[in-house]
């Protein structure tokens, strides 16, 4: 199946006609019979219930019940009944799969938490927030695969340094690294729909930047027995393999090792394959820790309100990684390579899989690309001038 660059979109809920097509047919699931509606407006898509709304509503009381249970808690396996009991609080502030989620807490581990700390607002914020709390052993872990702005990595520093926490800055080779995402920008010229499927769910450059952070998350934890690992994306995002199916139900927190599985597998396969050098980058660990989507618990504040949390510590706005991060240099070319070669950007799908749950869905705006940053991106990463024109890196979709 060739893949022809599309931008239509469901004109109820956005998401991108031609990928919703795609998957369906990889899926052997019913395609929607309306050119305007994906399946699962056309309503030929199974409904899937097991997937949580995502909420609005402020669950920090949810977050500190859950460090609490981690903290207090002797009780293994953990009966939730009793763990309300103990705790003082309502049976059902007390959400059973949560708090069989909950790992244990064991005296050998030096840390509590680690956080998957990019530098950028959303993870700087998120940091500042558990670091304020005072109650978890926090590191703040930074994958610098030799993208990362001069300027994150310097507010990394400082933010770090302003919050008492230990910052652990892990650096893979960059000739691997740089072919892993060479991997990522030629995925459509293969023939198998799992990896072009994988590659227009993640993003051809986004797929192998999230695949070496988990996977070396993974060899982090492991080493350091660490149990909470704490994640700052989007809300849904992580909670949903890449079917958009949930990891574990109910309000489990998801372990890190299905997203190893689910997101790092099929890479490494294919890395093994084609770079067997790059392809010891995507090298994981079994672990027992479970991921933390911060934001599920904590609403999001304003951009304005965040940003000035953070400059409040003296982090500042960096000026040289486009439109859509505050850290990575490699953002921008991925969004040019993707929307060339499928038509949409990674965003309009993860979203799309929330936004057709609400009420009202409207379709998210494109963001204007910053030519300047992907320009600085493809030198970064040393494109050739044959590269730069067969992923058309200098210029837009025709
Ligand atoms: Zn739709």
């Amino acid at each position: 199946m060739p893949i022809e660059p599309d931008s239509s979109r469901c004109v109820r809920c956005g998401m991108p006609l031609s990928y919703d097509r795609y998957v369906a047919t990889v899926e052997g699931d019913p395609v929607s019979p309306d050119p305007e509606l994906c399946a699962h407006c056309a309503g030929v898509a199974a409904p899937s219930p097991e997937v949580e709304r995502p909420v609005a509503e402020d669950r920090s009381a949810q977050l500190d019940l859950l460090l609490r249970v981690y903290r207090e808690s002797a009780a293994w396996p953990r009966d939730a009944g009793a763990v309300a009991r103990e705790l003082g609080v309502p049976a059902d502030a007390a959400p059973a799969a949560l708090i069989e989620s909950v790992p244990e807490r064991r005296s050998g581990s030096r840390y509590d938490a680690v956080v998957l700390f990019s530098g950028g607002k959303d993870s700087s914020w998120m940091l500042m927030k558990l670091a304020q709390r005072g109650d978890l052993r926090v590191v703040a872990w930074m994958l610098d695969q030799g993208y990362q702005s001069p300027a994150a990595l310097a507010n990394a520093e400082s933010l770090c340094e302003k919050l008492g926490v230990e910052l652990v800055i892990t650096r893979p080779e960059q000739d691997p690294m740089n072919t892993l995402f060479r991997l990522g920008f030629a995925v459509n010229e293969e023939q198998d729909p799992h990896l072009l499927r994988a590659a227009m769910s993640y993003g051809p450059a986004c797929w192998p930047c999230f695949s070496t952070i988990v996977a070396q998350s993974s060899v982090f934890c492991h080493e350091k027995d660490v149990p909470l690992c704490f994640i700052g994306t989007q809300k849904g995002q992580n909670r949903t393999n890449m079917r958009g199916k949930p990891y574990v139900p109910g309000g489990a927190l998801p372990p890190l090792d299905a997203a190893v599985e689910d997101m790092v597998s099929m890479l490494r396969a294919h890395a093994e394959a084609k770079a067997p050098e790059a392809a010891e980058l995507l090298r994981t660990f079994r672990t027992r820790t479970v991921m933390v989507p911060f934001y599920e618990f904590i609403p999001q504040p304003t951009l304005e309100r965040k940003i000035a949390d953070l400059e409040a510590l003296g982090w500042a706005v960096p000026r040289n990684t486009g439109s859509c991060s505050t850290n990575c240099m490699m953002n921008e070319l991925g969004y040019r390579i993707m929307r060339n070669q499928y038509g949409f950007d990674i965003y309009q799908i993860m979203e799309a899989h929330e936004r057709r749950l609400m009420p009202d869905p409207t379709p998210a705006g494109i963001a204007v690309l910053d030519e300047e940053a992907i320009r600085r991106g493809a030198k970064l990463i040393q494109l050739t001038p044959v590269e730069r024109l067969k992923w058309g890196v200098d210029r837009g979709p025709a």
